[in-house]
């Protein structure tokens, strides 16, 4: 077991555009194993592979939900996204003690590899779909403080003002 540093807001390696996985070998296994402990480690329900430093497009989730407990995907894609939309309130472990309601679809197909090296399709709703379009939204370099209405925008502006000027531990 491996626990990883979350990189926190505004670590640069929160914007970048994650490296697609060409082999899935030991070291992505390893990667992935990290994440998981990492993850339930700090009673997340999803991380992106960038949040741990590593600049690849790799995403866990956990939720209680049967099949998707323990879920790692490699390279997973939105292939199609319902008009439909949703709100709900979201966190992330890269953005501590902020929470704020983010409009997304309701609906999502998602396709990726599991770690075993499968091609699978997930039809996802509900929270899963939110999971997964904030894990991929990482992915590319975009955070959920990102998609705020201008009224949240405005309520969290204080908070994330003042993660944007204090030193992040790493560059002290
Ligand atoms: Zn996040």
């Amino acid at each position: 077991m491996a626990l990883r540093e979350v990189k926190k807001y505004p670590d640069t390696v929160l914007r970048k555009q994650a490296a697609p996985v060409d082999t899935i070998d030991d070291g992505v296994h390893a990667i992935i194993q990290d994440m998981f402990d990492t993850m339930e480690d700090e009673f997340g329900v999803g991380l992106a592979a960038p949040q741990i430093g590593i600049s690849k497009r790799i995403i866990t989730v956990s939720i209680n939900e049967k099949g998707f407990e323990h879920l790692s995907l490699i390279n997973p894609e939105i292939v199609h996204a319902s008009k439909e939309t949703a709100v709900s309130e979201e966190g992330c472990l890269s953005v501590p003690r902020i929470n704020a309601e983010v409009e997304r679809p309701r609906k999502v197909v998602v396709h990726g590899t599991t770690r075993n090296g499968s091609a699978v399709e997930i039809d996802a709703s509900g929270l899963l779909a939110r999971v997964l379009q904030h894990e991929i939204d990482h992915l590319n370099g975009v955070l959920f403080i990102d998609r705020l209405s201008e009224k949240e925008k405005k309520r969290t502006k204080p908070e994330i003002d003042d993660m944007t000027h204090r030193p992040s531990p790493s560059s002290r």
